[in-house]
């Protein structure tokens, strides 16, 4: 069965088409600077990449791209094909504790959440309307990346604030990326053959989150409200002190919105370097001595090793630590900056196996108390996946 797996951003839309249950992807493809002059699309087929720069005023006519191309090219012989629609939704409040088939109602109900996530949440909304239009007869599925943390308890969503806040506002721990923790937490059960694993899952990418996962629930995740909290990523500052805020707003006479985009935006491994929120930048400004890429470096490992030691209390001992993401796969230096930092746990490295990049891998040392593992994650099998097993319900 042909599956489409979709994230639609406020200017780009994402696909991925699987064959399933084989898990095998036919094609997959981005539309970008959608609503801009230099919009444009690539299609990866047959192991050919094409480029083209076209208008693409709006999401409804990427889809409608998208689908002419899908019989233009070949990939397939029909639309009526395609017999799912899996969406990437960021929020789904504390309401939607697993993936939904997409109707009338549902939809509604996310939008009701759009507030949460004003710059996610309305732009995946377009791309189910988009499909929802284009591909009548497939099951549309929404996949957010909220709902794998719902298992959390009060004890750990809730944050010390007057309790107004969470009961009249819903101010409280959410939790995100979490379509990704639950993909390598599965994969990391099948792989050891365990029926009940602790894991400590550490998504490491642009943005990044820590997720400490009981016997398939999590137990707490480092994001909060917001994907502004918990580690410090690529631009984003991760858990800092609140009155920071205030404080910055009279001395720069900006206003919150301004200083919270600055959070967002100019912090995290950028704002602490000055050089880049990529950590290969900062790898190789390390090389030649820049002393703030370094301190960026540790700051960011220091941050991740701390939750793995939280968590690994938390769990009362986890049996495997995952990385995961751009860096957690790719970044053998700060998979070593990190580890070197839970000595007090007994983990030890392998250096020579922690060399290498996007592999399934043990990277830990044959003494090492606690297993560490990388785990490529892959959202989009996710996404396709929960929609093929909501359609064969
Ligand atoms: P996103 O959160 O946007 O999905 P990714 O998971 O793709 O991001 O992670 C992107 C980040 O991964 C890059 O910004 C970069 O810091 C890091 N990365 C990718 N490849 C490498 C590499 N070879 N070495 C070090 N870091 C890498």
């Amino acid at each position: 069965m042909k599956i489409i797996s979709i994230n639609a951003g406020s200017s780009s839309l994402k696909f991925t088409l699987f064959e399933l249950p084989e898990k095998v992807t036919i094609a997959s493809g981005t539309f970008e600077k959608i609503g801009l002059d230099d919009s444009f699309y690539t299609i990866k087929f047959n192991g050919e990449k094409s480029k083209k720069e076209v208008s693409v005023p709006n999401h409804t006519e990427a889809v409608n791209i998208l689908m002419k191309e899908l019989i233009d090219m070949h990939i397939v012989s029909s639309l009526d094909e395609i017999e799912g629609v899996g969406h990437r939704i960021v929020h789904g409040g504390s309401e939607f504790t697993d993936s939904v088939v997409l109707n009338d109602d549902v939809i509604k109900k996310i939008a009701t959440y759009n507030e949460y996530a004003p710059l996610h949440n309305p732009a995946n909304l377009l791309g189910v309307e988009a499909f929802r239009k284009a591909l009548p007869n497939a099951i549309q599925v929404g996949v957010f990346d909220t709902s794998f943390h719902q298992t959390m308890t009060k004890e750990h969503y809730l944050y010390p604030v007057p309790y107004e806040w969470y009961e009249k506002y819903g101010v409280r721990r959410y939790g995100f990326h979490g379509t990704s923790h639950k993909y390598v937490y599965n994969e990391i059960k099948n792989h050891l053959g365990k029926e009940k694993l602790k894991a400590i899952t550490c998504h490491i990418g642009n943005g990044g989150s820590v997720s400490a996962i009981d016997n398939g629930k999590v137990i707490e995740t480092s994001m909060g409200f917001t994907p502004l909290a918990g580690l410090m990523m690529g631009t984003r500052c991760g858990d800092i002190d609140a009155s920071i805020l205030e404080f910055i707003c009279n001395k720069k006479n900006i206003t919150i919105g301004e200083a919270t985009n600055e959070l967002n935006k100019k912090s995290g491994l950028l704002g602490v370097s000055g050089i880049s929120s990529d950590s290969r930048d900062i790898e190789d400004a390390i090389a030649k001595g820049d002393e703030r890429a370094k301190l960026a470096q540790d700051i960011y490992a220091d941050k991740v090793a701390n939750y793995i030691a939280m968590y690994n209390n938390m769990l009362d001992g986890a049996d495997v630590i995952v990385f995961t993401a751009g860096l957690g796969e790719n970044s053998k230096d700060m998979r070593q900056a990190i580890i070197s930092r839970i000595h007090s746990l007994g983990v030890t490295l392998d250096v020579q196996a922690n060399d290498m990049r996007g592999e399934f891998k043990c990277i830990s040392g044959k003494d090492s108390k606690i297993p560490v593992y990388v785990v490529p994650t892959n959202e989009e099998l996710m996404i396709a996946l929960d929609t093929f097993n909501l359609k064969n319900k």
